[in-house]
């Protein structure tokens, strides 16, 4: 079976490589994206989600931030500000940040302000827990 390369890059550095990836599933703005080896080049917008490699046969999953995605036919580059593998996440790291993004979004709530920060935290505390648990 043809194969496609993935790099998982982030402002710290490559977090995620692979030669051999039978399909990566990203969550892109427009929905999922199926990429495998022969893919028409594409650039595009990443949200926050979970992207998804299958490797000899195993389904890797990584919690992602929003970001973009270079797609040429031989491999996938995805350029976010985070990444971790699912077995790497800290769920009570998490939980944490979901809880202080919650209560900040209430608060703002009952002062009528709208705070995107505070919807893109809860955004990824709550991916990172949904990836997590395998979701
Ligand atoms: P927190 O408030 O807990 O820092 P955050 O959403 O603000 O969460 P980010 O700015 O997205 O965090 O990430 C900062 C760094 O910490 C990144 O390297 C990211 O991979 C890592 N990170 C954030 N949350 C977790 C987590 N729950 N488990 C493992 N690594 C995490």
């Amino acid at each position: 079976m043809n194969t496609i390369a993935l790099d998982i890059v982030t402002p710290n550095g490559t977090v995620f490589h692979d030669d051999e990836c039978e399909i990566v599933v990203v969550n892109s703005v427009q929905g999922e994206l199926g990429i495998m080896a022969g893919h028409v080049p594409v650039v595009a917008a990443l949200k926050i989600g979970v992207l998804r490699a299958k490797i000899n046969g195993v389904t890797e999953m990584f919690a992602v931030t929003d970001g973009f995605c270079e797609i040429r036919p031989n491999k996938v580059t995805a350029f976010v500000q985070a990444a971790e593998f699912a077995k790497d996440i800290d769920t009570e790291r998490a939980m944490e940040a979901r809880d202080r993004a919650e209560a900040l979004l209430q608060k703002l709530q009952d002062e009528r302000v709208d705070d995107f920060e505070a919807r893109t935290a809860l955004l990824r505390a709550t991916n990172r827990l949904n990836v997590a648990k395998g979701k």
